[in-house]
């Protein structure tokens, strides 16, 4: 039905540039030299793969994704080891996360294996461009969008499928510093029925002013609350939420409105081999605020591809402000911290499987 990679087309840009210096100094600003595309017309399917020299869209103004916002995208890393070689974490499940993003959004699904392949091409190629120091990496950026030149609002009957890279020191400027996250009650980031579960544009444009008003406030994230309730714990600003509660790790579970995080899934299953007790069940705020307050709420961290895992040292609640322990990244948070961290960079074994070693292909 499709052609797949198979007939890949490379076009090498004929004007190399160096890798910029500071390349990893503020996150996304930088991007590789080359792209990776590919296109989907309705009765052609996904077709007609091509590397390029990285270069600009040429979308019209009319086009359906600039106004309608139909499209999808996803964020990996691949990681230069302490033996040289080059992996990517979990890039299938990344691939089948964006094939679910798809689905939810009516884009027609990307066959997993080219997008895997994709990734794995593209970082080949640019390979001079993986940082090598601890804490960088190259993040790839695999967008869907939809692509019709007109503005009738029904799901698009051409996409373009691209993936960029743009090698990335860590996140946060301040490092593994604890951050602090204020609950709203005024915003809400996914509703039951809604996006939350799908890697989406339009779920990121709703946090934005949730995000300035919180910092306005003085605080570094949003915690986002339930839709319906504004009681259950969801997530923290683009992060999975995990808090470490008497002697249970209790993170909230996936019913629609959460993100499935990739960092959320690693971070469950080391624990779970750590012999830890580990819960997906909700977190009302009220019981992670009174856990707070008298001590038996020992740790509490986000988890994402960016930062890894980034611990909260405050939470702010209704016009209060609690600490979280000592307000200090926890030990816990830590241990997960240097526990991916080492598999990532290849210092430890890797018994998940999770590290896929990018090939050299010519
Ligand atoms: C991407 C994302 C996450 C984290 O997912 P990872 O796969 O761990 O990077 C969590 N929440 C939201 C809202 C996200 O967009």
């Amino acid at each position: 039905m499709n052609e797949g990679l198979q007939g890949l087309a490379i076009r090498r840009t004929t004007e190399p540039r160096e890798v910029p210096e500071d390349a990893t100094a503020t996150f996304g600003t930088v991007f590789t030299e080359h792209m990776f595309y590919m296109r989907y017309e309705t009765g052609r399917g996904w077709h007609g793969p091509k590397i390029e020299p990285l270069h600009a869209l040429g979308l019209v103004p009319g086009s359906s994704m600039l106004h309608y916002g139909q499209g999808v995208f996803d964020g990996l890393k691949g990681f230069r080891g302490r033996d040289g070689e080059i992996r990517l974490f979990r890039p299938e499940v990344h691939a089948r996360r964006l094939r679910r993003s798809a689905e939810r959004l009516a884009i027609p699904p990307l066959a997993e294996e080219w997008v895997v392949e994709s990734f794995l091409r593209l970082v080949d190629i640019d390979r001079a461009w993986v940082p090598g120091e601890r804490g960088t990496a190259i993040y790839l950026r695999p967008t869907i969008i939809a692509a019709d030149p007109a503005i009738g609002l029904h799901p698009s009957h051409s996409y373009l499928y691209f993936l960029i890279l743009s090698p990335v020191g860590a996140y946060y400027a301040s490092g593994s510093a604890p951050v602090s996250i204020v609950a709203t009650e005024e915003f809400v980031r996914a509703a039951p029925g809604g996006l939350g579960e799908a890697k989406t544009p339009a779920n990121y444009a709703a946090s934005l002013l949730a995000a300035e008003r919180a910092k306005e406030a003085g605080f570094t994230q949003v915690l986002w609350l339930d839709a319906v309730e504004r009681r259950w714990v969801e997530e923290v600003g683009t992060m999975n939420i995990m808090a470490r509660l008497g002697g249970e790790v209790v993170t909230p579970p996936l019913t629609g409105t959460i993100l499935p995080g990739v960092t959320r899934d690693s971070a469950l299953a080391l624990m779970r081999s750590w012999g830890l007790k580990v819960s997906e069940r909700p977190l009302a705020i009220d019981a992670l605020i009174a856990a707070a307050k008298d001590r038996t709420l020992s740790e509490v961290w986000g988890t994402g591809t960016a930062a890894v895992v980034s611990p909260v040292g405050e939470i702010g609640w209704r016009g209060e402000r609690v600490c979280v322990a000592d307000g200090k990244p926890g030990a816990l948070t830590r241990r997960l911290y240097d526990a991916l961290t080492a598999i990532q960079y290849a210092e430890a074994p890797d018994p998940h499987g999770w590290m896929v070693n990018v090939p050299v292909f010519n």
